[in-house]
């Protein structure tokens, strides 16, 4: 079980590791659940030293990095860089990032593909718009992104060192959320796809049984329990409601 906060760009350095320092109090010392915090770039590092040898385990992610290791790229930063910060994991194809800033399937997928070859741990968004849920294409929508995202991904090994969030694009930020029912049906598609996917490359098609697949849009500490007890849905990604440690706390405990 994962819960995974989603910062996106807010927080500056002092609030971030605030924020980090009010979570390492108030989470349970328990295993259960894993946590991860994803903050801006620019507080990667002091997260990550905040956190560093606290009583509760939390890793710490980033939001992007560049498909390329390094070059004449202004402003990008590269999958290298934010594993120096601190980073262990990065959050690929979000939909903000394919949608405001127009990554296409194939930039995902290089993205993904760098981010294992840096020894970074891709949470690999997918996920339909409304459109798309209305004209019957949220299965063939998110089993391409799937496709595409894992396009570059050669052996099983790696495979199995992706975490999956399906996020609908209308629920995200918007206050409505999927209902359990309707998350529990893309996540059982995404864990066949899957299956297919790790036997392509040679491994066993129970691997996909490991793979975690988080549930992520506008999820709250009301609705955190009742997702989580579907079968498929191995954890959550959470935005607004991981900017406040009450609201993220009590999220967590959902998945105690
Ligand atoms: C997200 O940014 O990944 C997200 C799910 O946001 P929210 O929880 O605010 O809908």
């Amino acid at each position: 079980m994962l819960i995974a906060g989603n910062w996106k760009m807010y927080k500056t350095g002092e609030e971030a590791v605030a924020l980090a320092g009010q979570l390492l109090d108030g989470l349970p010392e328990a295993r259960e659940p894993l946590v991860a915090v994803f903050p801006p770039a620019t507080a990667l590092s002091a997260v990550a030293e905040r956190l560093r040898g606290g009583r509760k385990e939390i890793v710490v992610g980033a939001q992007n990095i560049h498909f390329e290791k390094e070059g004449a790229f202004t402003g990008e930063i590269s999958a290298e860089m934010v594993r120096s910060a601190g980073a262990h994991a990065v959050i690929l194809g979000h939909s903000e990032r394919r949608h405001v800033f127009g990554e296409s399937d194939e930039v995902v997928g290089r993205k993904v593909a760098r981010a294992l070859e840096a020894g970074l741990f891709p949470i690999l968004c997918v996920g339909e718009k409304l459109e798309e849920r209305e004209s019957g294409s949220t299965s063939a929508v998110v089993a391409r992104q799937l496709e595409e995202g894992i396009r570059g991904v050669s052996s099983a090994a790696d495979l199995a060192r992706i975490v999956l969030a399906y996020e609908p694009v209308w629920a995200i930020g918007t206050g409505k959320t999927a209902t359990p029912a309707q998350g529990q049906e893309v996540h059982q598609l995404l864990r066949s796809k899957l299956r297919a996917a790790f036997q392509q490359r040679g491994g066993r098609p129970e691997s996909a049984d490991d793979t975690l697949i988080l549930y992520g849009g506008s999820v709250k500490p009301e609705n955190a329990a009742e997702l989580l007890a579907e079968s498929d849905i191995d954890g959550l990604l959470v935005g607004g409601a991981s900017l406040k440690a009450d609201s993220f706390l009590k999220i967590c405990r959902a998945g105690a």
